[in-house]
């Protein structure tokens, strides 16, 4: 007796179709499991046979082999538990064939039977709906992230029990399709499906400051990376966690993106369908390269494709393994990051403005007024220069944050609302994409691009020829100098750069000659 049930697993980010073949025959008891499986897919075998019995049914003490299609795709995870057990029962008269032709199933058993939630269901559930599945069967608690996806029918279910009860009952007693929109909703409605809590903080709690308050605007407006460099306390950490309460909302398609990153990265929480703001993602500077930029044997996205749409932040920044920097150079420049394993590369986006923060000197205290920095000079050379020259290449604003007294950052006159801003850094942004091309934000602007839409004036030309000899600039800090001025350019509703704006934008190039190596 064979039995085919169709099932899904993800690749990357995307899921591909895995067909498991089910074949009970007479013979000595032997169980097979074949194509390609890994040490997790080996180990349904037991899962399998555990749940079935414990579910009540018979386990067939026959000669069973399981194949799993196409033969050439490693299969990984636990996910291919229920269709394995659904095979079996219906290879064994449990549940009648046809009635699983067409549906989709995806879902880890436990050893009593119930099902545990799955990574991917959100691309899943998207191919299922590609393919025109007749229905997805799909763990309950991954129900919110597949209901994103319309026009699918969606079977959730708890227990071996109820997917072998739903799959025989008649398709018109089937829930109805998810009536979700595929437009955005309104942010208050998606905000109670997904909420991170950044947007919680805003702007007006923080008072003054009032120079890395402007330089983090500037960097939401351009999507330019920002590095702070302040004593302990400046309240550099609190700007960047206000950074996404200023960046523009996310659009439907982006949430899409994000949603299924943390999907496919087991970052979802059960009940969460779109993620509804900006990631905002702060590794501890242990972090290993592979848990920043993804990997593993089973290919994950790290933390650059958490923040994929959002702020990754680097408090303490030199203090990150050097080799966990450099690992930044790709996703930073191309907003993907390839991960190769033995058998293939897979893709992962990672486009991210990148908040980094670090101390004035090892001390912490270079500069401070009222506490004594013990650093040599060498000791703080060293620290800076562990930020290699092409990731400092990478930080359009380099600003100095200055010690205030705690009491400041939080009492006197309240600060400018994060709505307030934002509205200014929607202008700033519908001005870039107005201008159509490939950037898509300034930061990205380069060669002809760069040329045509951020030309300098004679005046501006001279200023910044008579500045580049004072700070030393390369050709790629010039360069810099001149995208982030038509950020603020941008930001003023201005069509051209003046020396106004091109004066600013000097000045986020903080110790410019002792940060980089000549
Ligand atoms: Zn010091």
């Amino acid at each position: 007796m064979l039995a085919t049930v169709e099932s899904a697993t993800v690749i990357g980010i995307e899921a591909c179709r895995v067909r498991v073949e089910i074949d009970v025959s007479f013979g000595l008891p032997h169980f097979q499991l074949v194509g390609l499986p890994d040490a997790s897919v080996r180990e349904s075998r037991d899962r399998v046979r555990a749940a079935i019995r414990n579910s009540g049914f018979d386990f067939p003490a026959h000669r069973i082999t399981i194949n799993l299609a196409p033969g050439d795709l490693r299969k990984a995870g636990p996910a291919f538990d229920l269709p394995i057990a659904l095979g079996m029962l219906a290879a064994t008269g449990v549940i009648a064939p046809p009635a699983l032709a067409g549906i989709v199933h995806v879902g880890e058993l436990s050893l009593d039977g119930a099902i545990q939630p799955a990574r991917g269901l959100l691309a899943i559930a998207a191919e299922a709906r590609h393919h025109g599945a007749r229905a997805l069967l799909l763990p309950h608690d991954n129900l919110a992230e597949a209901a994103v996806v319309t026009g699918l029918r969606l079977l959730p279910v708890r227990s071996l029990v109820e997917a072998v009860a739903r799959l025989n009952q008649p398709p018109d007693e089937w829930p109805t399709p998810s009536p979700l929109s595929t437009t955005r909703s309104t942010p208050g409605t998606l905000g109670t499906l997904g909420t991170l809590g950044t947007l919680d903080l805003d702007l007006s709690d923080l008072h003054g400051q009032a120079f890395a308050r402007r330089a983090l605007e500037v960097a939401a407006a351009g999507g330019h990376n920002l590095l702070m460099i302040g004593p302990p306390g400046a309240g550099k950490t609190m700007l960047a966690r206000r950074l996404p309460g200023i960046l523009p909302p996310l659009s439907f398609d982006e949430a899409i993106e994000a949603t299924t990153i943390h999907s496919v990265a087991g970052q979802l929480r059960p009940g969460v369908g779109l993620l509804a703001e900006r990631p905002f993602r702060a590794p501890h500077h242990t972090i290993s390269d592979v848990a920043l930029v993804g990997g593993g044997a089973t290919p994950r996205p790290g933390e650059v494709s958490l923040a994929h749409h959002g702020v990754l932040f680097l408090d303490e920044m030199p203090e990150f393994d050097r080799r966990v920097l450099e690992a930044l150079r790709q996703p930073i420049e191309e907003g993907r990051i390839t991960v190769s394993r033995a058998l293939r590369s897979v893709m992962f986006p990672a486009r991210f403005v990148l908040i980094a923060a670090m101390n004035p000197c090892p001390c912490g205290y270079q500069g401070d007024p009222k506490r004594q920095c013990r650093c040599t000079p060498q000791q703080t050379a060293r620290y800076r220069g562990r930020l290699s020259g092409p990731l400092r290449d990478r930080l359009d604003l380099i600003v100095e944050v200055e010690a205030v007294p705690i009491s400041a950052l939080t009492e006197g006159p309240a600060g400018e609302s994060s709505a307030a801003v934002r509205e200014r850094v929607l202008k700033a942004r519908t001005r870039q994409l107005a201008r159509g091309g490939r950037a898509r934000v300034n930061a990205q602007l380069a060669g002809a691009e760069l040329k045509k839409h951020a030309a300098l004036n004679t005046a501006g030309r001279r200023l910044l020829e008579r500045s580049a000899e004072k700070l030393h600039l390369s050709a790629r800090g010039f360069h810099r100098i001149v995208r982030v001025a038509r950020t603020v350019a941008d930001l003023a509703g201005a069509e051209g750069i003046s020396s106004e704006h091109l004066m600013e934008a000097l000045q986020y190039r903080f110790i410019e000659s002792t940060t980089e190596t000549k």
